[in-house]
């Protein structure tokens, strides 16, 4: 299996050159050639499969050149620290049932992605006898799977940027309180986007770049889309464990997305089109619906970081959507050339415009959207906890919000569940009233030292402080 960059102009590479760079040399993305697919003899045969040897199963699809034992050895340290089950799924009533994804040590979905990444980079820059220093900026729940994951590696050290006292002590808590030596948590003064700006001031600067040995774990990384395509075989196959064997073959579901970069829910596209029987994919956004616009009129119009909203489901407050060109790409026919003129029609006008083709995003690809609110997300959290007992998430609440609007008869409606209540327990307090128990574990977390540098907003200073503590 050979990856092609969204834009035409890559050698196709195999899958482990594609993980230490983000984009592709030509400002595209990572593709697979050809999507690999699953007939239903096999995906019955993975039945019995515990979740790290399903892993192997599908990412051994995606990662040709990689020994299968490598890679089975690889996915069962990756989910080896999920202490609950790695994809618990349970019902909450109204046809809905949810898709644990945040049972890992930062209590997210990124974890799943991120717990493997970690695995196969040290994996290559083993075999590279090479070093990486990851540089990334972080206004939550990335920067802490990216830390937890990469923490005590040998090959790797991690350069995390966050902004000066704009983070809750939840997620501070989460980051600065590993003491490894690898990581380095960077506290500027500024807001979110002046950390995004110095990463892409010294990401751009490629002299700088490859002398430190710079890169990146971000949301359009491969292998992070990749592993997360697991989860939704895992889900089919254990929503038809249920279903009487002569009926699970081509048996539907539909899941809902709460989604930000289009990362997760690509990963739902290709489980799709790889033969997971998918009906429908929900994405659900909140307030900042620059992608359910884009589904419901076609036109796609980025906003501003001044125009993007602050709100209680924090981790989908994005206005540009990096992964949406993966998707673009098979919408129009994977034609590269189409691909640069719908971005240089962004570049030049604010906006591209798909609205001839918007009727096939539901009918022929079956993705349909739905936004959420604050007050659909406290009403949400209050109406589960009713008629459940259970606390979910606000971003989970979102998914659950505009879910409801999609349910089918006879189609189990599966929501990914993206973090855990414990993460968000002040919008929790405001729905329900309820003060969330933290066990032991995360209380000494909250009370442990933190390790952390605080730096103005200056690049000089940056580079400085990379040069001196980055591997080499
Ligand atoms: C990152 C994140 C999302 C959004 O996922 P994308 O892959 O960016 O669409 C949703 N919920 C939570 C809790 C997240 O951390």
């Amino acid at each position: 299996m050979q990856y092609i960059s969204t834009r035409g102009g890559m050698q196709p590479q195999p899958f482990s050159e594609t993980l230490l760079e983000g984009l592709a040399p030509d400002g595209g993305l990572a593709v697979p050639e050809q999507l690999p697919t699953v007939d239903a003899a096999t995906l019955e045969s993975w039945r019995g499969l515990s979740y790290s040897q399903l892993a192997t199963e599908v990412l051994a699809l995606f990662a040709t050149d990689i020994p299968r034992e490598d890679l089975a050895r690889m996915c069962e340290a990756a989910y080896a620290d999920f202490p609950d089950g790695v994809v618990p799924l349970r019902s909450i009533g109204g046809g809905i049932t949810l898709v644990g994804l945040s049972e890992g040590p930062t209590l997210a979905f990124k974890d799943m992605a991120m717990q493997f990444l970690g695995q196969i980079l040290e994996y290559v820059l083993e075999k590279k006898d090479s070093v990486l220093n990851i540089l990334g900026a972080t206004s939550g729940d990335t920067g802490s799977a990216a830390e937890h994951a990469l923490r005590g590696k040998d090959r790797v050290s991690v350069f995390m940027l966050s902004p000066q006292g704009r983070m809750s002590p939840f997620q501070r808590a989460q980051m600065y309180s590993l003491q490894d030596a690898n990581i380095h948590n960077i506290a500027v003064e500024g807001v979110f986007d002046d950390c995004q700006n110095l990463v892409k001031a010294l990401a751009g600067d490629l002299e700088f770049k490859r002398a430190q040995h710079l890169g990146a774990v971000n949301s359009i990384n491969l292998a992070r889309i990749t592993a997360q395509v697991v989860y939704y075989f895992w889900a089919w196959l254990r929503v038809t464990d249920a279903v009487e064997p002569e009926f699970r073959d081509g048996f539907e579901v539909s899941f809902t997305v709460p989604s930000g970069n289009f990362g997760n829910i690509l990963s739902g596209f290709f489980a799709k089109g790889m033969g997971v029987p998918v009906r429908r994919l929900v994405l659900a956004a909140n307030e900042n619906n620059v992608l359910d616009e884009f589904f419901r009129t076609g036109v796609y119009r980025p906003r501003s970081a001044a125009d993007t909203l602050a709100t209680s489901s924090p981790s989908m407050d994005i206005s540009k959507a990096s992964n949406l060109e993966r998707f673009i790409f098979d919408l129009v026919g994977r034609d590269a050339t189409r691909v640069v003129g719908a971005w240089d029609d962004l570049a030049a006008q604010g906006f591209f415009d798909f609205s001839a083709d918007q009727p096939r995003f539901g009918s022929e690809f079956g993705i349909v959207s739905g936004t959420s609110t604050h007050a659909d997300r406290l009403e949400t959290i209050r109406s589960v906890h009713e008629t459940t007992g259970e606390i979910i998430d606000p971003h989970t609440a979102d998914g659950v919000k505009v879910a409801r609007s999609f349910v089918e008869q006879d189609v189990p409606m599966l929501v990914l569940e993206t973090a855990k209540p414990q993460k968000f327990a002040e919008t929790i307090a405001e729905a329900v009233g309820v003060d969330l128990e933290f066990s032991p574990e995360l209380r000494e977390m909250l009370a442990a030292p933190q390790k952390v540098v605080e730096m103005p907003d200056d690049e000089a200073a940056l580079r400085g402080y990379i040069e001196t503590h980055a591997r080499h």
